[in-house]
């Protein structure tokens, strides 16, 4: 229920807001680790690209790991892991307190979903959530149209201000990265929720006053009282 008759628009993102990017992470390097020993008789490659994601490395695992094991620059063999990598089907979970919310089953407007990132990678999260089943729609992966649509571009905002015919007050998107989610819901007049989840990957400080988003919660569980639903 919400009150004063506004019914809410809710778009999600999808990485450190629905499920923790981190355990995709770790997802993926298992993936790639087991590939690699089967593949490539290879051991440990998954465990030591792990203990560098862990010691803070963000750029390179791939060839960093292989020079630790002592496989030589290999630029094939990374072009092929990082396949395997957005590839595969990820062991992911929802995070408790976004299930909690969809249970309630508040009267909404719309639920949706928009999400950067590789497009494969993103559609095997998408399927390995079960988000068409649990009612969002659309599902917007920008990347299907091209590096270039990620946000800020408009685009995929603009779509669903077609696709759900009522005023831009009622969208609201709630997301993780103050750097790049904010600021074309912002500019489009939405209402925009951060939510700073401990363990997410990239809760960072908004670059201007125009990325900042109106408001924090720190789970799910904290939306309907910024909202005012009763
Ligand atoms: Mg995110």
């Amino acid at each position: 229920m919400s009150d004063a008759g506004q019914s809410f628009v809710i778009v999600c993102d999808l990485d450190d807001t629905l499920y923790l990017e981190r355990d995709y992470v770790v997802s993926g390097f298992r993936a790639v680790g087991d590939w690699a020993e089967k593949q490539l008789s290879i051991p440990e490659f998954g465990n030591v690209a792990l203990a560098l994601f862990e010691a803070g490395h963000r750029e390179r695992i791939f060839n960093t790991a292989l020079q630790e094991i002592g496989v030589g620059e290999d630029r094939g063999l990374v072009e092929r892991m990082v396949g395997v990598y957005r590839g595969h089907r990820p062991t992911i979970a929802l995070q408790d307190d976004i299930s909690r919310f969809l249970v309630e089953e508040y009267s909404l407007g719309g639920l949706a979903l928009v999400t950067d990132g590789f497009r494969e990678a993103q559609q095997k999260k998408v399927a390995a959530l079960r988000l068409n089943e649990l009612g969002f729609s659309p599902i917007v992966v920008t990347d299907i149209w091209g590096r270039e649509f990620w946000k800020p571009h408009h685009r995929a905002f603009l779509l669903l201000a077609e696709c759900f015919h009522c005023p831009t007050s009622n969208f609201v998107y709630v997301a993780d990265n103050a750097t790049k989610d904010f600021l074309a819901p912002n500019q489009l007049g939405w209402t925009t929720v951060q939510i700073a989840r401990p363990g997410g990957l990239h809760t960072k400080q908004p670059p201007t006053a125009d990325h900042a988003p109106a408001a924090f919660i720190s789970s799910f569980d904290q939306l309907p009282d910024v909202l005012g639903f009763e």
